[in-house]
């Protein structure tokens, strides 16, 4: 016998991330799984349970869901003469080899003229990068955060660096705000304006017309920027 199946789609952080129902006339209670090699997740279903139930199950999910299909195969990497964005803006990554150099007294690793250096052996390049990357960001991150954090008179209590790929920033109730590392990828004005978003969250923990008043008054492109994350979020994403 046919099961019946149902296909949706969700949006997860930019990705449209495929749903499909099959009902089951012996599961007990709802379950989920990747569909391997794709965007996309199965549902198995009780009988009889409404749609709506299945999809607002999917939906709690969602951190899950994005964690899994991030740590799918066909990431990007980093490897010598890639180029990725930076702030939004393209640089290569160019390799210094560690010993046969004499660039000793600048570190390992800086941005030069739309080029990213990184004094390394091979096999080390691509933590390397990461790491330079996620330092990169912490610094952004932080003295926005603090300056915006500053201008309307409130405290942050700690800032902290996430992968978590279904939110890019939140805010608690104690004053610590979380960001997605990724956001060094994005456009400067996107990570100002997450930043701005979270801060905002200090004064309002809620979307109401203050709240948005607020983000405007401690960012510029606002409504550039989320719709640059709706479409350009799996881009984000798409690095290891
Ligand atoms: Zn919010």
């Amino acid at each position: 016998m046919a099961l019946p199946q149902f296909t949706h789609t969700l949006d997860i952080l930019g990705r449209t991330v495929g749903v499909v129902i099959q009902t089951h006339p012996t599961s007990k209670k709802l379950s989920l799984r990747l569909i391997a090699g794709e965007d996309a997740v199965k549902v198995v279903s009780p009988p009889h349970c409404p749609e709506r139930e299945i999809l607002d199950f999917v939906v709690r999910q969602k951190d899950w869901i994005a964690d899994r299909l991030n740590q799918q195969p066909d990431k990007k990497s980093y490897q010598a003469g890639d180029i990725i964005p930076i702030l939004g803006r393209e640089h290569k990554i160019i390799r210094i080899d560690p010993i046969n150099n004499n660039t000793r007294t600048k570190g390992s690793a800086w941005l030069k003229s739309e080029q990213l250096f990184i004094k390394s052996h091979p096999e080390h390049l691509p933590r390397r990068v990461k790491d330079f990357l996620k330092k990169e960001v912490r610094y952004e991150i932080n003295l926005r955060a603090q300056e915006k954090a500053t201008s309307i008179d409130k405290k942050i209590t700690a800032i902290r660096l996430k992968d978590t790929t279904s939110r890019w920033g939140s805010c608690s109730t104690q004053g610590n705000l979380n960001f997605s590392w990724r956001l060094i990828f994005a456009p400067e004005e996107v990570l100002d304006y997450v930043v701005a978003h979270e801060v905002a969250h200090l004064e309002h923990m809620n979307h109401s017309a203050a709240f948005w008043t607020l983000v405007d008054q401690l960012t510029h492109a606002r409504i550039w920027s989320q719709k640059w994350l709706k479409s350009n979020g799996s881009i984000l994403l798409s690095y290891s």
